[in-house]
């Protein structure tokens, strides 16, 4: 693993930036306060490549690492890190249309979807199945060549707005557990497809969340991703990816409350010199880079461990979305209390980021579900010799 980033990596990383200062960065403080979902700022993030960054270039994507997304999602984030997620989640689906879609489900759908024209969610989460996620009841049942979705989904990101639903039903019996789930693309205006009212959230403003139901609805039978059974472990594989994408949005959004932080602590002046000469604020302000590093090389450990298909890719990004979005969340709250009172006000960034980073502590599984996932492997046969 190469901890310099190659001149392609850095030639994406300045395009993000550049992206996120100019076109995200000015408005973010408007999506957060308005609830606008910045349906064009997509396309425009489409148009450069970052709606399908890991998706195969014959499906008009950009056919980069996960290394690669982690540094454009970190940088995005650094401007908006709600509509950086939502980005990160789109571009989970899109891979997962784009990998296990049927050729005619394809030609439909993956040009779209990489393009950002078309936008997508994904549907894993129900009433009764948050972090027990193999026990979903939503069913899907075989009618000639068609399925038939009956059930309901909670908390989907992006819901109401967008186009097309990734979404994980029970194709096999409650016994079976995860192994009877399937995962299907459904359609947002198919008939008997409903959603909720947009929830009113602590963060994540930039894009609706919302509770979405299923009555009868007939989808063909092409709609169906993988084959019947597989729907949990596909669930799971785009998960790994969205993983490590949420953690990277935590670790730009930290990395911008920092920068802001810096310029702060030589602006501000209180006992006559400017905060920056305090000591103990400098050492607040190297233990949050310190960490902020650390987690940045972790993230990318993980990204590292997914493109080279490693045994052991589902626990380091397990490992590295449970430490980097706690790290962000600290960092973003440490640069607050840099800020003094004025980090709580509207008028700065900081607590939009404080916000909109604490949510990622518990979606994509939550901070105590990537726990169970570590020690269960680190307790198993020869757990301390496959993670180190
Ligand atoms: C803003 C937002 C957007 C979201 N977007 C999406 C989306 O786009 N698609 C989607 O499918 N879902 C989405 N989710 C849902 C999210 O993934 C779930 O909220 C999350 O997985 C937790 O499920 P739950 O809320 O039912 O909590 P629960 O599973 O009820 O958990 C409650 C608490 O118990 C803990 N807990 C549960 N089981 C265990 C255990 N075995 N050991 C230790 N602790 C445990 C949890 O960690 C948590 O602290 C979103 C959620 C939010 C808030």
């Amino acid at each position: 693993m190469d901890f310099n980033l190659s001149e392609e990596q850095l030639a994406f990383q300045y395009a993000a930036r550049d992206f996120a200062s100019g076109e995200m960065a000015p408005h973010a403080a408007q999506w957060d306060e308005d609830k606008i979902f910045p349906v064009e700022t997509l396309r425009a993030a489409g148009a450069l490549g970052f709606m399908g960054m890991y998706c195969d270039s014959n499906s008009g994507g950009l056919g980069l690492s996960r290394m690669d997304a982690s540094i454009v999602l970190e940088e995005l984030a650094a401007a908006c890190s709600s509509t950086a997620a939502y980005i990160s989640i789109h571009n989970m689906c899109a891979w997962m249309l784009t990998k296990w879609g049927a050729d005619s489900l394809k030609a439909e759908w993956a040009e779209p979807l990489t393009s950002g024209n078309k936008l997508a969610s994904y549907c894993l989460t129900e009433p009764g199945a948050g972090s027990d996620a193999g026990n979903l009841r939503t069913s899907a049942k075989r009618d000639g060549d068609s399925y038939i979705i009956d059930g309901a989904k909670a908390f989907i990101s992006g819901a109401g707005a967008t186009d097309l639903l990734v979404v994980m039903a029970r194709t096999g019996s409650a016994e079976q557990g995860a192994a009877g789930i399937s995962a299907f693309a459904i359609p947002s205006n198919t008939p008997g497809v409903a959603f909720g009212k947009n929830e009113v959230k602590m963060g994540w403003n930039s894009q609706p969340t919302r509770a979405i139901s299923f009555d009868s609805v007939r989808i063909p039978q092409g709609y169906l991703l993988g084959e019947e059974g597989e729907g949990f472990k596909i669930a799971m594989q785009g998960l790994d990816g969205g993983r490590i994408n949420i953690a990277s949005c935590s670790i730009g959004a930290a990395q911008a409350t920092i920068n802001h932080a810096q310029a702060y602590m030589h602006e501000r002046v209180q006992f006559g010199k400017p905060l920056a000469e305090f000591q103990a604020l400098q050492f607040k302000l190297a233990d949050m880079v310190t960490e902020l590093v650390a987690a940045r090389q972790m993230v990318r450990l993980a990204a590292f461990k997914i493109d080279s298909n490693d045994p052991e890719k589902s626990t380091y990004c397990a490992m590295a979305k449970r430490f980097a979005t706690d790290v962000g969340f600290e960092v973003c709250n440490q640069a607050m209390q840099l800020h003094g009172g004025y980090g709580y006000l509207r008028e700065y960034p900081i607590e939009r980021f404080f916000r909109d980073v604490r949510v990622h502590q518990i979606l994509e599984g939550t901070n105590e579900v990537m726990r169970v996932i570590t020690s269960r492997r680190v307790l198993a046969e020869g757990g301390t010799d496959a993670i180190r």
